[in-house]
């Protein structure tokens, strides 16, 4: 996957791994676990002991969705640390063997027939929250200047919207016209990985071009494909208001969400890649939301070793798993097993001043400075030098001859510089 260069004068150049592996389906579990960030019990219109379907929004508010993606009888509500601020609800379902349905979607014939708003509650309802940049007030409606649908992946390992986009492509041109009906973009991009230009359709709408990109990593990140290909920023909301002009769906989501809407079904399954451990070769899976990464590992062939390591969501931009019967959510790409001897440790140590992150960084920060700054507090000098354009790639970090965390230190500083900003409008630190 790694090309390392010649004496490792020049950056590494690291490839996607490959996504032409069959995709076997995992079979349900006896439990799922599901996530609610930062939402108390209340929300919650069923309790423990009672009855849920496949698709039944269990949110008691209309404007929320949580959707059951099984049928089965509540088990357990409780409350777990969550990954951003807060807490996380968290409910357990035993499942039942049988998926029966129940849904407020009806199939959707003619996505034009609709609002753009519609389209937007509809695919809400569906169970994305792909376009939850994009206000629903009317008035406040950010203005979207170009749509970017990618069929690449979130990091090397993987392989989620390449596989959706070979087995689905078909689905294409629909997605293509409900997500530019949703977004009321002026002009749509299809992003596929040069090597897979192939599977392009040949009936895509007009204000449809294709961007061929090479299949290297950084490239599919969602900032590079907005500035290389889009209108020039990520459309992102935070404490702060919405900024940018371009959305970018995954082609996972993106043919989904029309397949959901057509057949009036939400979104309960997802392609998951799992891989590693001592001679783990990676496979893709078809993964029910909720099915716990013990689950997903024991049909892989694969088991978390005590002293190693389980990550989520890959190599570079993924996060340690704190315990195995963490579940698959709608964003979980992929799981990687890493055995004792393959965790990799952080050092301690100074920088040594040796410029290959700043070399490698793709958005041109002065990463070795940033790390210093970020590494004793000087939130305010992070903030004057950029620390917020960052964008999680893990590239420094990955080449960084002292084994520096530079991402968990410049992530710590941006989560610093934010809390003040939401706190003191736009005041200083
Ligand atoms: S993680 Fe941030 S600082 Fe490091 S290389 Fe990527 S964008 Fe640059
Ligand atoms: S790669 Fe590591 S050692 Fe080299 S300048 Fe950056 S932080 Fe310092």
């Amino acid at each position: 996957m790694d090309l390392r260069s010649f004496f490792g004068i020049l950056p590494p150049r690291i490839l996607y791994r490959d996504a032409s592996s069959p995709v076997e389906s995992i079979p349900l579990p006896e439990k799922v676990t599901l996530l609610w960030p930062g939402k108390p019990a209340s929300f919650l219109k069923v309790g423990v002991g009672e009855e849920v379907k496949t698709g039944q929004n269990l949110a008691k508010k209309k404007d929320l969705v949580f959707i059951s993606p099984v049928s089965g009888q509540v088990e357990e509500v409780f409350t777990l640390p969550g990954l951003g601020r807060g807490e996380d609800l968290a409910i357990t379902i035993r499942v039942k063997e049988q998926d029966s349905y129940e849904t407020s979607l009806e199939p959707v014939e003619d996505f034009s027939k609709l609002k753009p708003m519609e389209l937007r509650e509809l695919i809400m309802e569906a169970g994305f929250d792909d376009l939850s940049s994009i206000s629903n007030v009317p008035a406040i409606w950010p203005q979207v200047d170009c749509l970017i649908i990618s069929a690449l992946d979130l990091d090397p390992i993987s392989c989620s919207n390449r596989q959706a986009f070979q087995m689905n492509a078909e689905h294409l041109t629909d997605s293509v016209q409900l997500l530019l009906s949703a977004t009321q973009a002026p002009r749509c991009v299809l992003a596929v990985p040069d090597d897979m230009m192939g599977h392009v359709p040949q009936n895509l709408p007009g204000d449809c071009t294709v961007a061929g990109v090479a299949n290297v990593y950084p490239n599919g990140l969602r900032e590079i494909l907005a500035k290389e290909h889009g209108a020039g920023r990520l459309m992102e909301s935070d404490g702060n208001g919405i900024r940018g002009n371009t959305v970018v769906v995954g082609a996972e989501h993106a043919l989904a969400m029309a397949v959901s809407l057509r057949q009036g079904r939400p979104f309960v399954e997802k392609f998951v890649a799992v891989g590693g451990g001592e001679n783990g070769q990676p496979k893709s899976f078809k993964v029910r939301i909720g099915t716990p990464v013990a689950h997903v590992l024991k049909e892989a062939g694969l088991s978390a070793s005590p002293k190693g390591k389980l990550i989520i969501n890959g190599i570079m931009r993924g996060y340690a798993c704190f315990s195995d019967q963490q579940p698959v959510t709608s964003s979980t790409d992929c799981i990687h097993v890493q055995a004792q001897g393959q965790v990799f440790f952080y050092q301690d140590i100074p920088c040594i001043n040796c410029g290959k992150c700043d070399a490698i960084c793709p958005v041109d920060l002065a990463v070795g400075l940033l790390g210093r700054m970020a590494e004793y507090g000087k939130f305010e000098e992070c903030r004057d030098i950029g620390a917020q354009n960052c964008i999680d790639c893990g590239l420094c970090a990955y080449v960084c001859p002292a084994k520096r965390p530079l991402v968990h230190f410049i992530s710590n500083a941006k989560h610093a510089i934010l809390l003040e900003e939401s706190k003191a409008g736009s005041g200083s630190i």
